[in-house]
């Protein structure tokens, strides 16, 4: 059999890698560093973390992520075993010994007898001799393996920035407050749900954007200029008090059933972010609070006083694809099936989220070499509904990195209203077995 080429050893790199080894196939990875270091690298090792050693909550019971733990445990997952043999403690957080996870991580792919490792920056797209190719080159891609991405997928689809709006659950918005409709009815004349604020709550919330604690850019970071239409909402507030209400706040061609004659002064608009309609964004949002001012601030607007948000706002530098553009359901480039993306690149968020989808990456492209077909996982298992977002679920137009939360399973079939921790459970109740099923179903 053919080696498949993996670029980048990174989280997902490494878990893809781990995968197509283990079903037999001979691999090789392509690692730019040492030779050639990224600007928050600080080693030579397959799978560093960057920044936090925390895999976050590894409950599986009630937290998304403990789920898709679970899920990526029972696949064999290289990630997760590392990170079990090297935990220290961490409450009901998954989180590991840095060293002495990345070192583990490198010592099973280095003693694997299928798995060999090339290091040098690879500068362009992979040669079709390659063959089957994965690129996991992570939020921090060279920029000359950027710039050929951006060549082959077109201007609008790959970003070097991410400017995450915060995004929440639909039902935690109080629409006794809040409404449906489209400025001047346009569409179907209910696309955005529009949150109203009189004169004093917007005084009030524009006092409570400026005071609130901020995360600064990091030294490299600085010298990504904003994009324009993505600054921040505290830094648009800065340049003046109406501005925001000019701008994404703008009241106009709104009315408000709940009060019909009483002129809203400003309006907050959340557009649906996937395509079961579960998640809401802020649009216009994207901020550098920090999360614990951002729940503060946010539940000042009417109408999101119980918020529950699956994701909060950010902007960071970043190297992701619109992926529900760009690749077909098994993560293959369309216009190039010899090419798949693994981990950040493709638009998931965080470590454990990268290694899931390289887990994925990696079982695909087995499948492909060994002529056999993979069923996708089931929707309503955490790979099945991260997947399904990042590949065609989620909104092309408004595409951000994502983690995973229960806003991307599909609902629940409820006879009467479930809320919190039962509602959690009823979501991981139904995910356990249906990832059983299918991997029984694909001989795990
Ligand atoms: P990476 O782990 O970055 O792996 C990509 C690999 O590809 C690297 O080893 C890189 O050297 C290599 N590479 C790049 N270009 C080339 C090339 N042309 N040729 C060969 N090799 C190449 N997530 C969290 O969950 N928690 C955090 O605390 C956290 N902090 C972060 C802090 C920063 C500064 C950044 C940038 C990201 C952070 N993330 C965090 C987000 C993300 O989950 C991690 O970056 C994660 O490592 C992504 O996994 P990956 O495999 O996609 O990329």
């Amino acid at each position: 059999v053919t080696p498949v080429h993996i670029i980048g050893a990174g989280l997902a790199g490494s878990e893809a890698a781990w995968q197509l080894a283990e079903a037999g196939i001979p691999v090789i990875i392509h690692e730019m560093r040492p030779e050639r270091p990224t600007d928050a690298h600080q080693t030579d090792k397959c799978a560093e973390l960057v920044c936090s050693n925390s895999f976050r909550s590894d409950d599986k019971e009630y937290n998304a992520v403990g789920l898709i733990h679970d899920e990526m445990r029972r696949a064999n997952s290289l990630i997760l075993r590392c990170a079990d043999e090297h935990k220290v403690p961490a409450g009901a957080a998954l989180a590991v010994d840095r060293e002495g996870f990345s070192q583990a991580v490198t010592d099973a792919l280095m003693n694997h007898p299928l798995i060999s490792m090339e290091r040098g920056e690879i500068s362009g797209l992979p040669p079709a001799e390659w063959g089957n190719t994965i690129i996991a080159t992570g939020p921090l891609t060279s920029g000359s393996l950027a710039a050929a991405i951006l060549e082959q997928t077109g201007e609008q689809s790959l970003a070097f920035f991410d400017a995450i709006a915060p995004i929440l659950y639909k039902e935690s918005i109080d629409f006794d407050k809040a409404w449906f409709q489209s400025r001047y009815d346009k569409g179907d004349g209910k696309d955005y749900i529009n949150c109203p604020m009189n004169k004093e709550q917007y005084n009030n919330f524009i006092d409570a954007l400026l005071a609130g604690d901020k995360t600064e850019f990091k030294d490299w970071e600085k010298n990504t200029p904003y994009f324009d239409g993505c600054l921040p909402i505290e830094v648009m507030a800065e340049r003046g008090r109406e501005t925001l209400r000019h701008g994404p706040m703008k009241p106009v061609g709104l009315t408000n059933p709940h009060d019909p004659l009483v002129k809203s002064y400003a309006i907050v608009q959340l557009r649906q972010d996937n395509a079961l309609g579960t998640l809401y964004n802020m649009v216009g949002f994207q901020t550098k609070l920090k999360y614990g001012a951002q729940v503060e601030v946010f539940k000042t607007i009417p109408g999101l006083e119980n918020a529950d948000f699956a994701r909060l706002g950010g902007i960071h530098r970043n190297t992701f694809l619109n992926s529900p553009r760009l690749l077909d359901p098994t993560l293959r480039l369309k216009s190039r099936r010899d090419i798949r993306f693994a981990g950040q690149i493709t638009g998931c968020e965080g470590y454990v989220e990268s290694a899931a989808v390289g887990l994925m990456t990696g079982r695909f492209t087995a499948a492909e070499k060994q002529g056999r077909e993979l069923p996708l996982p089931p929707a309503v298992t955490a790979m099945g509904a991260l997947l399904g977002h990042i590949t065609g679920g989620a909104n092309e137009d408004s595409f951000q990195p994502m983690n995973v939360n229960f806003g991307l399973f599909p609902e629940l079939d409820l006879k009467k209203r479930v809320k919190g921790r039962d509602r959690k459970k009823l979501y991981t109740d139904r995910a356990i077995p249906a990832f059983d099923e299918w991997l029984a179903e694909i001989g795990n």
